[in-house]
C-alpha cells in the first residue's frame, strides 16, 4: 500500500464512520463523489461542528507554536490561540448555520456561549496538552492508496509524538467505554504501519469536554495502548472491502443507494431534526425534534 497523493474517490474514517451511523446520511453528503449520488446536499454546521473545527484550528497553532518556537511562551500562546478560536466562531456564524426552530436572538446567544466555550477549551488544551507533548508531526496528511479497490483512503493525523498518535476531540458528553476502538483508530494504525513497517506504541485521544448550560469544561484522555494490533485492524480492513463492493453494486444498478446500508436507529439522538439537516426530506426520519 504504498503512501501517495492521487486524484481518486478518498474514503476517510468520518466517512466510514458515517456509513456505520446512518448510511443515507453518508450517500446524500458523500455519495456524489464515488459516483452513486447526484450532488453533494451540504448541511451548514451546527454549534458541535463549529466548535470543533475552530478549537482545532486554535490547538493546532498552539502546537506549532511549541514546535517551532524554542522560547515557547505560553501566555503569549494561549492568548493568540484564544483570538483564532473566536475568530473563527464568529466567521461560521457570520455565513449559514443549521439550528432548527432558534431564533436569531437565540442563535445569537449561542454565538456568544461558544465563543466562551471555544476559548475556554482552548486553555484547558494549553494547560492539560501542550505541556507533555513533544510534536513530531502536526496535522499530517496522508492518503493510502488501495490496489484492489477504487477509491482510496485519506485523513490527517492531529500529532505525530515518536511512535505515538494523538487526536483531539471536543465533544458534549463523556466518551464511552468503547469511544476509541473505532475505524479512526484502526485507519491511523494502517497508515503508521504503511509509513514505519510498525504499529504505533499507542493512540491517544484528548478530550476537551463542554456541558451545556451548566458552564462546565472539562478534559480527559483515553489511551489504546498494546492494542492497536492487526487482531482489531483487520475487520475494519473487511468493512472497508464491504463497502467498496456496496458501493461497487449501487454504481450498476443493482442496489438502491438510499437502502445500501441501514439508516439511523430511530431512537438514537442521531436520528432527530436538532442534528440531522436531512430530516425534513428523508424517509427514515425517527420523527423527533431531539
Ligand atoms: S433523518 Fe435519520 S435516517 Fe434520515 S438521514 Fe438523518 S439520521 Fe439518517
Amino acid at each position: 500500500m504504498p503512501e501517495n497523493e492521487q486524484e481518486r474517490p478518498q474514503l476517510t474514517a468520518s466517512m466510514v464512520g458515517m456509513i456505520m451511523k446512518c448510511g443515507p446520511q453518508f450517500i446524500r453528503r458523500f455519495g456524489d463523489r464515488f459516483g452513486i449520488w447526484p450532488e453533494a446536499e451540504i448541511i451548514p454546521p451546527n454549534q458541535s461542528l463549529i466548535l470543533g473545527k475552530s478549537v482545532h484550528k486554535a490547538t493546532e497553532s498552539l502546537l506549532r507554536k511549541k514546535m517551532q518556537d524554542e522560547l515557547y511562551d505560553s501566555i503569549v500562546a494561549v492568548a493568540e490561540a484564544g483570538d483564532i478560536a473566536r475568530d473563527n466562531v464568529v466567521g461560521e456564524f457570520s455565513g449559514e448555520v443549521y439550528f432548527p426552530g432558534k431564533s436569531r436572538i437565540e442563535i445569537s446567544q449561542i454565538r456568544d456561549e461558544s465563543i466562551d466555550i471555544a476559548t475556554n477549551l482552548v486553555t484547558v488544551y494549553s494547560a492539560e496538552v501542550v505541556p507533555i507533548v513533544s510534536p513530531s508531526y502536526i496535522e499530517y496528511p496522508f492518503v493510502l492508496l488501495l490496489k484492489n479497490f477504487d477509491f482510496d483512503l485519506s485523513g490527517q493525523i492531529d500529532l505525530v509524538e515518536g511512535t505515538s498518535v494523538r487526536d483531539t476531540k471536543t465533544t458534549g458528553s463523556n466518551p464511552g467505554k468503547f469511544a476509541v476502538i473505532t475505524p479512526q483508530s484502526a485507519i491511523y494504525s494502517l497508515w503508521y504501519y504503511n509509513k514505519y513497517k510498525s504499529l504505533p506504541t499507542s493512540i491517544v485521544y484528548d478530550y476537551l469536554k463542554y456541558y451545556r448550560g451548566k458552564n462546565n469544561i472539562s478534559y480527559s484522555y483515553k489511551e489504546i495502548g498494546a492494542l492497536p494490533s492487526k487482531k482489531w485492524i483487520e475487520p475494519v480492513y473487511r468493512r472497508i472491502e464491504q463497502i467498496a463492493e456496496t458501493i461497487s453494486l449501487c454504481q450498476r444498478g443493482k442496489v438502491d443507494p438510499l437502502n445500501a446500508w441501514s439508516p439511523a436507529d430511530s431512537t438514537s439522538w442521531v436520528c432527530t431534526a436538532k442534528y440531522c439537516g436531512y430530516h425534513s426530506t428523508c424517509k427514515f426520519w425517527s420523527g423527533r425534534e431531539e
